[in-house]
């Protein structure tokens, strides 16, 4: 097996070199050839499925990027490549189990990975359009309508696995993925053989742990029940069915990662910015049902990822969490929410009292 990371394109050092130069060795090319144009007839297939099912939950935006999720040229006209990036953020654990505390999944510890890995997307733009004044370079670190993990397949990256993450050789599940969109044609990276391998055969680890049966099926997920959905881009209810199970997670969830055997090559990221905890590992549910207003929710987490969902939300979250980890110190904090003026806040600190017997 090669580690991707020694696998260098070998076809436009200069990008290599400007890579390298911002700490990021995982990276390859997807070339818009006629091999993945015939690749991405089926998958957009398999997307609008996915879509017309309904089980993308209340995330519009994927609705919108149904007709340009596979076709990088409706982003950037011209497009003739796309080149794919990995950033390594694992870290290891080193706060288990902490009473009345609300866990958060790793992605989240340290500085948001959108302007961390960003910037250093950027820079590189910037230098390849001195070097090629003739070419078009645009820079996306999830914010693209592309399907990300497509196209990391594609430049031979990794593959996707049962959960519907990519899994390299490199750093196993734990990454980020950014792109670099150009009009210069390059040859794709793509292997042929398989470098990074695959889920082995009966492999069903990540479907058994997920407590809220999110994974459906091969490469199948049910945004509806996965608890990083629920706790990050869902902003009403949650149904109660699936709040007993969402056990002390307050943002995110890695158990589908953690049960994987791929990830046991797994090493911590040397990138600085994932290595400050900003958020942290674990959140007191008492700091999170504090939370006066969404003023106070953008001072604490202002740079991190932890600001997307907003307080009502996140206010839920920790709700819930309280509720499961049998947090009795709480209750004077949960009777209090009960008359919170957020009626998202008063129905789930309800909920928390009730499943703490307190009321
Ligand atoms: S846990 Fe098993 S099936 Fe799931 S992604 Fe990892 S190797 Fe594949």
């Amino acid at each position: 097996m090669i580690p991707r990371e020694d696998y260098f394109p070998g076809t436009d050092p200069s990008l290599t070199e400007l890579l390298h130069a911002e700490g990021l060795r995982l990276f390859g090319v997807a070339a818009l050839d006629d091999s993945l144009r015939r690749a991405a007839a089926p998958a957009a297939a398999q997307y609008t499925e996915w879509i017309a099912a309904g089980l993308h939950g209340e995330m519009a935006y994927l609705e919108r990027h149904e007709g340009i999720a596979y076709r990088p040229e409706a982003v950037l006209p011209g497009c003739r490549a796309v080149i794919v990036v990995g950033c390594n953020y694992y870290q290891e654990p080193r706060r288990e189990n902490e009473p009345a505390t609300g866990r958060v999944a790793r992605y989240a510890w340290g500085r948001d990975y959108h302007n961390a890995l960003g910037k250093r997307l950027r820079r590189v733009v910037r230098r390849l359009r001195e070097v090629h004044p003739d070419d078009g370079f645009r820079s996306f670190v999830d914010a693209s309508p592309l399907s990300e993990r497509f196209f990391a397949e594609h430049a031979g990256i990794g593959y996707t696995g049962r959960h519907t993450l990519t899994i390299s050789s490199a750093y196993g599940s734990w990454f980020f993925l950014g792109e670099i969109l150009t009009t210069r044609s390059l040859p794709s990276t793509a292997v042929d053989e398989p470098v990074h391998g695959g889920c082995p055969t009966n492999c069903l680890r990540c479907g058994e742990i997920c407590p809220t049966g999110a994974l459906t099926g091969y490469h199948r997920m049910d945004a509806r029940r996965c608890i990083s959905y629920l706790t990050i881009e869902h902003r009403g209810s949650i149904s109660e069915e699936l709040r007993p199970l969402m056990g002390d997670w307050v943002f995110g969830c890695d158990l589908c990662q953690e049960a994987c055997p791929l990830n046991v090559r797994s090493r911590v990221t040397a990138v600085e910015d994932f290595r400050v905890h900003r958020a942290g590992e674990r959140m007191p549910l008492a700091e999170l049902l504090d939370m006066a207003d969404d003023e106070a929710y953008r001072r604490r987490f202002a740079g991190t990822p932890l600001l997307r969902p907003g307080r009502n939300a996140m206010v839920r979250n920790a709700c819930i969490a309280a509720g499961n980890t049998g947090a009795a110190a709480l209750s004077p904090r949960l009777q209090r929410l009960t008359n919170d003026r957020n009626p998202l806040v008063r129905e789930h600190a309800q909920w928390a009292l009730a499943r703490l017997g307190q009321t």
